[in-house]
């Protein structure tokens, strides 16, 4: 399994110099073109340290998500049914020799209670998460979790972190209907990862980056990978990142859907409080903007595990999904419980206090869940998105999920702020026939019709 090549990635890090002025300034005038970068443009763009040229990096990643996606960004909650692990990974509270944390496993009553709760805040997305422990957080758990939440909630799009699975088991998951199958690799250092997956199935580096592949030949077609970022050196880990997304593209014609750029936080009981690699803030920025321009037809995920003035700063730098008002311990909506979290979060905004800010920033707030329902997965997808035409759907389904927001659970500061935004974002509909339905589609929305769209 060679989907990632360390010889050539290592050939790329610690050159003798950075790159110079005009290096960027050429690399940056390519990425303008939404076509992505090489390896090789990609690991020159990371080693930039000079401030203009950072500067110059950061407004091409604006324009490059705002070419691919237009002005939205997507909002989701995570839910998690499991805190039981049999793995011991040393950074993560749900290890197995944490013995001081609160075990939980939900059944899917207190699952379809949990999502009710996210759904009272105003989200439409959820994203199912769980230890990895076969007796308990198995494939039926999980579909009937899935499936229940469909059934009861008005979420309309559950996407799933869950440890890798074979064949027959991502066969099962695909028939629950779930949007994404989320894995990360955590490190795709394996020295590193040897290290800090000591014991339980997931010592197996080769188990978990097949997955994978498993999954599509299991026929889901939506991924996303991720990196755990402070457990090997950043740079490493976009280029890795990179590898996997180019490997699966070429073999299957599927790159990743999303991308997730979770830092390293503290944790109950963690064996790892301080990153074995820092990253500071700015080169935390930097990695977000370099992967947009990378890889622009992909999804960028960030969670809470992010500081709100980094967050705010963030969404205009690429990123393209967040989540808000997030729990990350089973049970943890409505009420709270002790030592049951996986990670300590850093921005607890609220899910309305969340849209101020992407209002504020000069973005439309999403609850979009259209592309999976129509059926725009995997390789249509990916064409629309590498052509650089998904914002003519990500636009209109934005203002019409955002207006049924403001209507259903808007507080009245959203509300007046939201109507100007939308408003806007109208006028940037550049097809007067998708104007005119999307027009059309908000009137009766406004009548009482939920659930529209392109
Ligand atoms: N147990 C499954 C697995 O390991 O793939 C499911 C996902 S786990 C509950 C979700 C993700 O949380 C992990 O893949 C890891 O990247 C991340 N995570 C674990 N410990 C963390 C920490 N201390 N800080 C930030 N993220 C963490
Ligand atoms: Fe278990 Fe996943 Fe946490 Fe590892 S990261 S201990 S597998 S929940």
């Amino acid at each position: 399994m060679n989907c990632i090549q360390e010889d050539r990635i290592n050939e790329l890090l610690n050159p003798s110099a950075p790159p110079g002025r005009l290096e960027v300034k050429e690399i940056l005038a390519r990425a303008r073109k939404c076509e992505g970068l090489s390896l090789e443009e990609t690991a020159r763009l990371l080693y930039t340290e000079d401030d203009y040229e950072l500067q110059e990096l950061f407004s091409t990643a604006r324009f490059v998500k705002d070419k691919v996606y237009g002005k939205r960004v997507v909002l989701f909650a995570p839910l998690y049914t499991s805190n039981a692990c049999t793995n011991n990974c040393l950074y993560c509270a749900f290890r197995s020799e944490n013995k001081n944390l609160n075990r939980r496993t939900l059944n899917t009553e207190d699952i379809v209670a949990q999502a009710r709760e996210i759904e009272k805040q105003g989200h439409k997305r959820i994203l199912l998460v769980c230890g990895e422990d076969q007796s308990q957080t198995h494939v039926a758990h999980i579909n009937n979790a899935v499936k229940a939440i469909y059934e009861c909630c008005d979420i309309r799009r559950i996407n799933v972190n869950a440890a890798p699975m074979t064949v027959d088991d991502y066969r099962e998951l695909k028939k629950s209907g779930i949007g994404t199958y989320q894995l990360f690799q955590e490190t795709y250092h394996r020295e590193t990862y040897k290290k800090m997956h000591p014991t339980g199935i997931k010592r197996d580096y080769d188990w978990r980056i097949s997955a994978m592949d498993r999954a599509i030949e299991a026929g889901i077609d939506d991924l996303g990978i991720g990196a755990l970022l402070g457990l090997y050196d950043y740079k490493y880990e976009v280029l890795a990142m990179l590898q996997h997304s180019d490997y699966l593209l070429n073999k299957y014609g599927i790159g990743p859907h999303t991308i997730s750029v979770p830092r390293l936080r503290p944790a109950f009981g963690s064996l790892i409080q301080e990153a074995p690699y820092p990253i500071s803030d700015m080169d935390f920025k930097k990695l977000v903007a370099v992967l947009r321009l990378a890889v622009p037809y992909t999804g960028i995920i960030l969670s809470t595990r992010e500081s709100e003035a980094l967050r705010d700063e963030l969404l205009s730098l690429g990123v393209s999904q967040i989540s808000a008002g997030s729990k990350t311990g089973p049970g943890g909506y409505g009420h709270e419980e002790e030592n049951a979290e996986q990670f300590s979060s850093s921005d607890h905004r609220s899910l309305s206090q969340m849209i101020k800010v992407i209002c504020d920033s000069g973005y439309i707030p999403s609850f979009c869940t259209a592309c999976y329902r129509r059926c725009r997965t995997g390789k249509d997808f990916m064409d629309l998105a590498r052509h650089g035409d998904i914002h003519i759907f990500c636009q209109p389904n934005a203002i019409l999920t955002f207006k049924e927001n403001l209507l259903d659970y808007g507080t009245p500061e959203n509300i007046s702020q939201g109507e100007v935004v939308i408003q806007k974002a109208l006028g940037e509909i550049e097809n007067d026939r998708l104007k005119e339905a999307t027009l059309e589609k908000l009137d009766l929305i406004n009548k009482g019709q939920r659930d529209l769209y392109f």
